[in-house]
Parts: structure tokens; sequence; C-alpha cells
């Protein structure tokens, strides 16, 4: 199952928010979910329009 990731606002880098595409259906959801960054260990916010699958992510590569 694809994780879903966002960019790190800090580093620029992708990082995985610790939810699952089976969690959460991006092009349903319109909400802000929050996370703990693993790269630079804050806590940022993210919405699913900014929000990518590494399925996705690898297809566009
Ligand atoms: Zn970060």
């Amino acid at each position: 199952m694809a994780r879903i990731v966002t960019t790190c606002p800090t580093t620029g880098e992708s990082v995985p928010t610790g939810y699952r595409s089976a969690d959460i259906d991006l092009e349903q959801s319109s909400g802000a979910w929050s996370f703990r960054c693993s790269v630079c260990q804050q806590v940022h916010a993210w919405t699913a329009s900014e929000a990518r699958t590494e399925a996705t992510e690898r297809f566009a590569a």
C-alpha cells in the first residue's frame, strides 16, 4: 500500500506523513492533518491538495 508523502517546508524534501493511501482518499478529502516530520523533527500541517502517494511520485519521475 502506498505511503502518503508531502514536502517538508523546512528542507524541501519528501517526507512520509505516516498515513497510507488506504487511510485517506486524497481526491475526496479536503481536511488538514499534522504530523511530526521525520527529516527535521518539527510538526507540520499538510492538506490533501499538497500531498501525494509514493506510487504517483514514482510514475512522475
Ligand atoms: Zn520537516
